[in-house]
């Protein structure tokens, strides 16, 4: 097929990809991977997500993964038993890659692995069969850690395309956090998903931050899965001094298992807008509960507080 005949997408899609690629090369050609800075490689992945979610949305504005995940040599994704600790995992074989989803996972949670696993595909070479990684393993965690980071992002972005979520959130009018539940029901992704992308990535809510907190990890988990949300950027806010007492009022209050109205009136009391337990909404997201935040004197009087 030549250049031409390439509908303008498809080449724009194309085009990002070949950043994303050298981006990735730039950093396995670095004598410190860890210690560099991935923001460029970031940036090339989210526009790319923008582009491949740029597609027609209309009932259930849902995006297909399918055709997204072939296109990166996934020719298949197969529900599996036994893994416990990984919720999907990208194996490279003679065609390409074989991508695993826990068997029984939640649709949106399952959605959001196979999204972030396609993410990961932009870590190999896919030009050699099996696919090789482009970015050595090493005994540093820094980069598996920023691997992960940035393929949430990308996921993120693919199942949240920034002008169809944010005439959404418009559309609805109340900044509250049934609005953002509702969003990430249709668009089949976890309320905590979407809490993310509309607060963290696209700022919706000015003077409002979103905090995803670990103090639910199972009995018997292994360290590295309580490390998992205590290593993420909006975890380090807690350690704010301005935040500490009402984070640790909402710790205790949830441990407790405080119903909603108790958090709502803790939240209230401590200057707070809203504060969530995700794991009451949701069972599969039993390791976070979520805390909207925002100082009081900043919010609009509309929120009520
Ligand atoms: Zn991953």
């Amino acid at each position: 097929m030549t250049i031409d005949r390439l509908s303008p997408d498809l080449l724009s899609v194309n085009q990002a990809r070949a950043v994303v690629a050298t981006e990735v090369r730039a950093l396995a050609r670095s004598p410190d991977p860890a210690g560099a800075s991935w923001q460029r490689l970031r940036d090339a992945l989210v526009s790319l997500a923008t582009m491949e979610g740029s597609v027609p949305l209309d009932a259930g504005r849902r995006i297909e993964l399918q055709t997204i995940a072939q296109s990166r040599g996934i020719h298949t994704i197969e529900e599996t038993r036994g893994q416990l600790g990984h919720e999907a995992s990208l194996v490279p074989d003679r065609l390409g890659f074989r991508l695993r989803v826990r068997e029984g996972s939640f649709p949106p949670r399952k959605r959001a692995s196979i999204a972030h696993e396609i993410g990961h595909s932009h870590f190999f070479d896919t030009s050699r069969l099996p696919p090789t990684r482009l970015i050595a393993r090493s005994p540093d965690p820094g980069v598996s850690v920023k691997e992960e980071e940035l393929c949430w992002a990308y996921a993120r972005a693919l199942l949240m395309p920034a002008d169809h979520v944010e005439r959404a959130w418009e559309s609805r009018g109340i900044t509250a956090w049934a609005t953002i539940e509702a969003i990430g029901e249709d668009f089949e992704v976890s309320t905590e998903l979407a809490a993310r992308r509309l607060i963290q990535d696209l700022d919706v809510q000015p003077n409002c931050v979103a905090f995803f907190f670990a103090t639910q990890v199972e009995p018997g988990a292994s360290e590295r899965e309580a490390k998992r949300y205590a290593g993420s950027r909006v975890r380090d806010l807690f350690t704010r001094p301005e935040f500490k007492a009402s984070v640790s009022m909402i710790e205790a209050a949830l441990e407790d298992k405080a119903p909603q109205g108790e958090l709502d009136l803790a939240a209230r009391r401590s200057g707070l807008w809203s504060v969530i337990d995700v794991r009451q909404r949701h069972v599969m997201e039993r390791y976070l509960a979520s805390v909207l935040l925002s100082a009081a004197e900043d919010l609009p009087p509309t929120l009520g507080l």
